[in-house]
């Protein structure tokens, strides 16, 4: 090595190692955050999560994509929450190879998640279903966006961790009946295998008990500046969504009523219009200060099997809205009361680590192959055993035609002693219950639709079980991927404790 270069070198090493020594005698903690607006431009668009179309020709309120990044001076994390059903991998993919462009944060430090509002454009093809790409890339620049501006928002901030227990806005969805309720009906392939149904008829006389349990946590975290100015709060909440939401329209559904809520509850609006002020550890500052807006986030926990539907004594039927922010409201309730208990810490450790696996996809049986055969050129609807038949069968079909395996990526994050995992699918919330029992952190939480979309992951007594969930194409992995990919974040969560 030349002299000039050995220099060099040696300056390098002495800037590097007053880097680390300033960052360990110094570290500071900083959170950013930030919104951006993904409503569709262009009307009409076509609304997902239903087995037939649905065109939208307006918005009831806004989409979003809002942004969270934090930064313990050694390491950055960076979570994005999309008002969407569900997004596809190379939909996250290409919004974090972009975002950490443009903000230095690797993409492995990312966690990017779609909400499961059912009244979202499509953004992702699903066998014979095709998203608009114009909306895809819209999708894709307001992760960005929304990425970036919390980058640039970041700002000294002390971060703190709760939970609320909410357990009367979540039912299993799952139930068995009673020999009152008649037959069983049969799958979309025809088989008289389901031992369970799902969103069954209502009441007593016909419900046995439901086929799995519920989790009432709400999970959150709260970052506010110093002085205690709130600068952002992301709950987590393993409900599906609530709906309610009339045709023709999109809507975030009781995931953007949540932060519109969230933010109401720490910034009141006086009853005449007028803002109130805020109280900032001994003094009362005006509600508009010069710090960047305020971001509430509700992130979906694992809610495969669960929705909002009370089925053993049914509820009133409700106006458009009207139960989307009741629960919204309820859920804000539960956080800000529990926000008193909330000690902030000046300084968390935080940690992130990555995995792909690969993982086997489901196939049909020679039988659901040849009904689907069948099934996807009967013209005669009376034919059909299930409504859904000939939509189940071209799914069936492009699972028979497909590679074998997909590679999903599953996450873990720290953030002190509490420990965040990711799943890319609708998630069983048993899923979700066993990684908070088995972590090795003082609490874990998991944020489904994550990083990818790969239907439902029911767990394997619930594929025994059968029902909407577990039929060929409502998911496309293995019976068997639940346990590996609980086994795999335990892993993973043990390698950041
Ligand atoms: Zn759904």
């Amino acid at each position: 090595m030349s002299r000039s270069r050995c220099l060099t070198v040696l300056a390098l090493l002495c800037v590097s190692l007053i880097g680390e020594a300033l960052v360990a005698a110094d570290p500071v903690f900083r959170a950013g955050a930030a919104v951006a607006d993904i409503t569709p431009q262009k009307w009409p668009v076509d609304l997902v999560g239903n087995f037939f179309p649905r065109p939208a020709t307006k918005a009831w309120d806004p989409l979003s994509a809002r942004a969270l990044v934090l930064d313990n001076s050694v390491t950055k994390i960076a979570f994005v929450v999309v008002d969407s059903c569900f997004c596809g991998r190379s939909l996250f993919d290409e919004a974090k190879k972009r975002a950490s462009a443009l903000t230095g944060i690797p993409a492995d430090h990312m966690l990017m998640s779609a909400t499961h509002t059912h009244s979202a454009p499509r953004v992702k093809d699903r066998f014979d279903w095709k998203a608009d790409p114009e909306y895809v890339e819209h999708v894709t620049r307001g992760i960005v966006s929304a990425l970036q501006q919390a980058s640039e928002n970041l700002l000294p901030a002390e971060i703190g961790f709760g939970v609320a227990m909410l357990p009367e806005e979540v039912f299993n969805r799952r139930w068995f009946m009673k020999s009152a309720a008649g037959t069983m009906p049969p799958t979309p392939f025809g088989e008289t295998t389901d031992q369970v149904r799902m969103n069954p008829p209502r009441g007593r006389k016909v419900l046995d008990r439901p086929a799995g349990p519920t989790d009432p946590e709400i999970c959150f975290f709260s970052v506010k500046t110093p002085e205690g100015r709130p600068l952002a709060l992301m709950a987590n909440y393993s409900l599906h969504y609530v709906g309610g939401v009339p045709a023709g329209g999109v809507s975030a559904d009781y995931f953007g009523e949540f932060a519109k809520q969230i933010e109401m509850r720490l910034f009141p609006v006086l009853r005449d219009g007028t803002e109130s002020n805020i109280v900032i550890g001994q003094r009362e500052e005006p509600l508009r200060d010069t710090l960047p807006p305020f971001v509430g986030i509700l992130s979906n926990g694992t809610s495969g099997d669960i929705n909002n539907i009370s089925f053993l004594e049914p509820r009133p039927g409700a106006k458009p809205f009207e139960q989307i922010r009741n629960v919204a409201s309820r859920v804000a309730d539960r956080v800000t009361e529990s926000l008193a208990k909330v000690e902030y810490k000046k300084w968390v450790p935080l940690g992130m680590t990555q995995t792909e696996m690969t993982v086997k996809v489901r196939r049909p049986t020679k039988f659901q192959l040849a009904q689907s055969r069948k099934l996807i050129v009967e013209k005669d609807d009376s034919k059909l055993p299930h409504s859904f038949s000939r939509v189940y069968a071209g799914w069936a079909i492009g699972l028979h035609e497909h590679p074998g395996t997909e590679d999903i990526l599953l996450q873990a994050i720290r953030i002190g002693d509490v420990g965040v995992t990711s799943i890319p699918c609708e998630t069983f919330v048993e899923i979700g219950l066993r990684l908070k029992m088995d972590t090795p952190f003082q609490h874990t939480f998991t944020i489904e639709l994550a990083n990818g979309h790969y239907g439902y992951l029911p767990t394997p007594d619930q594929h025994r079980l059968g029902g909407y969930e577990t039929w060929l194409g409502s998911g496309s992995l293995e019976e068997e991927a639940s346990p590996k990919i609980e086994d795999e974040l335990l892993k993973m969560l043990g390698s950041l404790k």
